[in-house]
């Protein structure tokens, strides 16, 4: 008996590592994507604006890629949030 709550006891730790790798992780995206995006302004000639030019999909919310040009000199950023 007491095994088997040292078993449920670690099963536990372990998810709540799991989600807190998860969490971690999801923000470590959101801040490289604000960097990207950099309000809107491109980074690559600091004068055009991005616009949405495809979405593709992923398995799970953070997985999709949201891909913007940059109107003036048309670099291409991906980013994991819409804007
Ligand atoms: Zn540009």
């Amino acid at each position: 008996m007491k095994q088997a709550l040292t078993q449920i006891g670690v099963f536990i730790l372990v998810i709540i590592i799991l989600f807190g790798v998860a969490i971690l992780n999801s923000n470590a995206i959101a801040e490289k994507d604000k960097k990207m995006w950099n309000n809107g302004t491109c980074l690559a000639c600091e004068n055009g604006h991005y616009e949405l030019v495809n979405i593709s999909k992923g398995r799970g919310v953070n997985l999709n890629s949201y891909f913007y040009q940059c109107d003036n000199c048309k670099a291409i950023i991906e980013l994991h949030n819409a804007k």
